[in-house]
């Protein structure tokens, strides 16, 4: 039944756009997709073109929460950064005067992400990096590394995102240098995962931080909690009430096509239990969420019953 899915998706019309305001990312084909969905037990249903490697994008920003959290503690990461959706564009700097001056709505926003950037451990921003590189490649089983062309690129145009940090540091909510800041938050954004990396993160998350094998788990579960509860409310950007209403999983989303999901209990096929699933396709809606991600991801879940709510 997953496979009428698929095929379904594949033949829907494209629509939507690549996100060619990060000038690299203009030039990936609009055809390319692929699903990857792994249980506990390992089992792995894999559509399309699963090897194919692409930038996280936002999704970093779960990561780079959940390292910041877990090496400074929930709470001071909470007295930098809130966890209320804004229901504005991830890029947008206008919350950022009203309310607690200058304090970042939430961690999957850029603002938010940006003061989480500079929250890592390290003394520089290769450390920092290094941080999330080294969380990542336990859960994934391979190292991964930065697309310099996409970082060089999204640097260089990242006016922006640099407003931003200038905005945050004004206030207090930004450690070490704005440049730093943003080289780390941009770096992260361009770690390279396939859609099997990312599933086997959705499984991660949605066993409150099981590893494959170990039997202990690598994170708290407040911040296994918090991370699947932002994801929900603010992880699809302007559109996350609706996702959540309409899909019910905790997801997460980036520019370059990818979106990671966590389901808590569920049945798809021959895969049981905690199910990681990811999603690959680069054409975005408006908003920044992968079209036919977004299509596959609601007919998954109104086929198996996937939604929390
Ligand atoms: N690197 C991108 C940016 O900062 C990430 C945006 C996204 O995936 N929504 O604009």
């Amino acid at each position: 039944m997953i496979h009428s899915i698929i095929e379904n998706v594949k033949i829907t019309p494209h629509s939507g756009h690549l996100a060619s305001y990060i000038p690299a990312l203009a030039n990936q084909s609009k055809d390319l997709f692929a699903a990857c969905l792994v249980d506990e037990r390992g089992e792995i249903l894999s559509f399309g073109d699963a090897n194919y490697s692409f930038t996280l994008q936002s999704i970093s920003k779960v990561m780079s929460f959940i390292v910041a959290a877990e090496h400074l503690g929930l709470e001071k990461i909470l007295e930098k950064v809130d966890v209320e959706p804004t229901g504005d564009p991830f890029n947008s700097i206008v919350r950022l005067e009203v309310a607690e001056k200058g304090k970042p709505f939430n961690p999957m926003i850029n603002a938010g992400a940006i003061t989480v950037a500079s929250l890592l451990p390290g003394d520089d921003v290769e450390a920092r990096v290094n941080s999330v590189k080294q969380y990542l490649a336990q859960i994934t089983g391979h190292e991964h590394t930065v697309n310099e062309e996409v970082y060089r690129s999204e640097l260089e145009t990242a006016y922006r995102n640099r407003a931003i940090a200038n905005y945050l540091k004004a206030n207090d909510y930004l450690e070490g240098t704005v440049e730093e800041a943003l080289e780390t938050y941009l770096q992260l954004c361009s770690l390279e995962v396939n859609t099997e990396d990312l599933a086997k993160f959705g499984l991660f998350l949605a066993s409150d931080g099981l590893i494959a094998g170990e039997n202990k788990n690598l994170i708290t579960h407040k911040t296994a909690q918090f991370s699947k509860a932002l994801m929900m409310t603010c992880g699809l950007y302007n559109a996350s009430g609706k996702y959540a209403a309409t899909i019910g999983i905790p997801m997460k989303s980036g520019v370059s096509g990818g979106v990671l999901c966590a389901v808590r209990n569920g049945e798809i096929e021959h895969l049981r239990g905690y199910i990681g699933i990811a999603v690959f396709s680069p054409m975005i809606d408006e908003i920044g969420n992968s079209v036919k991600g977004m299509i596959f991801l609601k007919q998954l879940s109104d086929q198996y019953h996937l939604s929390v709510f």
